[in-house]
């Protein structure tokens, strides 16, 4: 098709290029796309389950830990025994400040709920019965969900990035020796603590990659990063199961998110935490690897597709521009031009090629000349041939006309024989019904011819011929007919003439040919009938009839004479006329 690309070497050579490189690109950009993202969305997400799993465990063990230190304190003899004003007392909840740097707060409260020692003295002598802590913890040990400093609070100088004071508190039973609670030691964490965790735990690197950390409540609180955006949101956090693998969720408007989750388990508490280690990261940010990978592969390819197609474009050119040349000179060639095959070719298949056709032209060439040279000498014979045959279609007609004359020619007198006569009669006979104009018929017959010969000799016999043949010859017009129709029998035919001047000639002949003398014979003489063609006769033969019964009627009376036929309408000869 002329829309479609022309199969020059150009077009093929960059057609597969192309084919090379989609068959090389296509299936690298589906295994990047396909295999390669779900193995990276797999690994990916076993890193975030990990991450999750381990900060879970960090917090669930550094929850534990500070309970268990809070209850040995608590269980210590001293404690069972202390007095609230025992300055030891003080000086033990100061130490134990000391060893952990995120205790904001310790006291020890009667079991009214009215602080009896404290660090810092803070709230001491005030009362938190009321506080959920206290409650609990006259029950056993209790761990308590994050919460905002209440009392605390204008006591304490705040940390947190919005301002707010957030402790997580640990609370155990002082009991006396009878096993019954005497007070309450309770702790105050500050929830710094969970930040410095984390930040010791998720690598700086898989941060810098949008790796975000969140833990969540039982109620599906932000408790943490305490930042004003996430902390207390509920909203956008998805319904993640710690049990799952980690896969894309949806984080309201924020969008896709690769979401893995890991369960915290519980201190020992009259009410247990229910906290969740949430880690998500960006789809994009996931990607990232495979979306760099498919531009770096689109790169290569592209760049190398362009390559290619420049190297065609050059290939196209190298193969196919001497083989364009070539053609064009076997097209002159073809066309009856001279063309030289000189030109030099770099590669060894052209040069073999133009050689062969460079003597293919000779030959052709040669082939030409000669086939000219032959064509010339056989236009050259064929002229000659014409030129013979024509030279012998004239003899060839000469002789036919030869022929022909001598076919109505008596080789003895030389005059025409009676082929000839009955042509000449029936051209007559052929004028008179056209005309109509008569003609006349006369027949002669030499007298006692018979004995001539047996006197003389037969030779003699024809030199009489030949004489009495030159008489009636002299004796007629041009237009006149004489002709030898017999032995000595001779006939003539007048053109346009009546019976009468018919008879007139007859006579005229009769007396020259008895005035002739001819040796050794002397004299001879012939009797002649005469008979005139008539329009009633129905061939040539009529006349001829007429004119033989004249003549036998001019032997009957004598011979030497003349015998006309009578004008007879009926066609009866029965009178004669004698010109004698
Ligand atoms: P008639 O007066 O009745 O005509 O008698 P005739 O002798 O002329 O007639 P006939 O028919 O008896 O004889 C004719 C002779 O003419 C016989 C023949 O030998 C002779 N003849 C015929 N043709 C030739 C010829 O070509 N040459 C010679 N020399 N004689 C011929
Ligand atoms: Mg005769
Ligand atoms: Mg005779």
């Amino acid at each position: 098709m002329t829309a479609w690309i022309t199969r020059s070497f150009r077009n093929l050579l960059g057609t597969a290029q192309l084919c090379m490189v989609l068959a090389l690109g296509v299936p690298t950009f589906l295994y990047v796309t396909l295999a390669h993202t779900r193995q990276l969305v797999e690994e990916r997400g076993l890193i975030l389950s990990n991450l999750a799993d381990t900060i879970a465990t960090s917090i669930s063990e550094n929850l534990r830990e500070r309970s268990r230190e809070v209850d040995l304190l608590a269980k210590t003899p001293f404690y069972v025994a202390a007095d609230f004003n025992d300055v030891e007392l003080r000086a033990s909840l100061v130490r134990m400040q000391q060893t952990y740097p995120y205790y904001s707060w310790i006291a020890v409260v009667d079991i009214n709920g009215i602080v009896q020692v404290a660090t810092g003295e803070l709230l001491e002598g005030q009362s938190v019965e009321q506080r959920p802590w206290f409650q609990a913890a006259r029950q056993g040990n209790f761990v308590g969900d994050l919460h905002q400093a209440q009392l605390l609070a204008k006591l304490l100088a705040p940390s947190s990035e919005d301002g707010v004071l957030r402790f997580i508190d640990f609370a155990v039973p002082i009991l006396n020796k009878q096993g019954e609670p005497r007070a309450v030691l309770g702790v105050h964490a500050h929830w710094g603590w969970s930040k410095d965790l984390i930040k010791r735990i998720a690598p700086q690197e898989m941060l810098d990659n949008g790796v975000e950390i969140f833990i969540v409540s039982d109620d599906n609180k932000i408790i943490y990063p305490d930042l004003p955006e996430f902390f207390g949101q509920t909203l956008s956090v998805p319904g993640v199961s710690s049990d799952q693998a980690a896969r894309y969720q949806a984080w309201g408007d924020a969008g896709q998110f690769l979401t893995a989750a890991s369960r915290v388990a519980s201190p020992q508490s009259t009410t247990p935490l229910n906290w969740k280690v949430v880690v998500r990261q960006p789809r994009d940010q996931v990607l990232e690897h495979a979306l760099s990978l498919q531009r770096v592969i689109t790169v290569v390819f592209g760049g190398a597709l362009l390559l290619f197609m420049v190297i065609a474009l050059f290939m196209g050119r190298y193969l196919g521009q001497p083989i364009h040349e070539l053609s064009r000179r076997a097209q002159a060639i073809a066309a009856g031009k001279s063309a030289a095959f000189n030109q030099s070719f770099h590669t060894t298949e052209m040069r073999e090629l133009n050689a062969s056709l460079q003597e293919m032209s000779e030959k052709l060439l040669q082939n030409q000349h000669d086939l000219e040279k032959a064509a010339k000498e056989l236009e050259q014979k064929v002229i000659e041939r014409t030129h013979e045959l024509a030279q012998t279609n004239l003899q060839l007609e000469a002789a036919n006309q030869q022929l022909s004359s001598l076919a109505r020619q008596d080789p003895l007198t030389s005059l025409p024989n009676r082929l000839a006569a009955t042509e000449f009669l029936t051209h007559e006979f052929q004028q008179l019904k056209r005309r109509p104009v008569s003609y006349v018929v006369l027949l002669l017959d030499i007298d006692f011819f018979k004995k001539v010969n047996d006197t003389y000799g037969h030779a003699t016999g024809d030199t009489v011929l030949k004489r009495v043949a030159q008489v009636l010859t002299r004796c007629i017009r041009e237009n006149d007919f004489i002709g030898r129709v017999g032995g000595e029998e001779f006939m003539a035919v007048l053109p346009m003439t009546t019976l009468n001047d018919g008879a007139v000639v007859a006579e005229k002949i009769r007396a020259a040919v008895a005035a002739e003398h001819i040796e050794p014979v002397g004299h001879v003489s012939v009797s002649v009938g005469v008979s005139g063609a008539r329009l009633e006769d129905p061939s040539t033969d009529e006349a001829i009839k007429r004119a033989d019964m004249c003549l036998y009627a001019a032997k009957a009376a004598g011979r030497n004479r003349v015998v006309t036929d009578r004008e007879d309408p009926q066609g009866n000869v029965e009178a004669w006329r004698s010109v004698d």
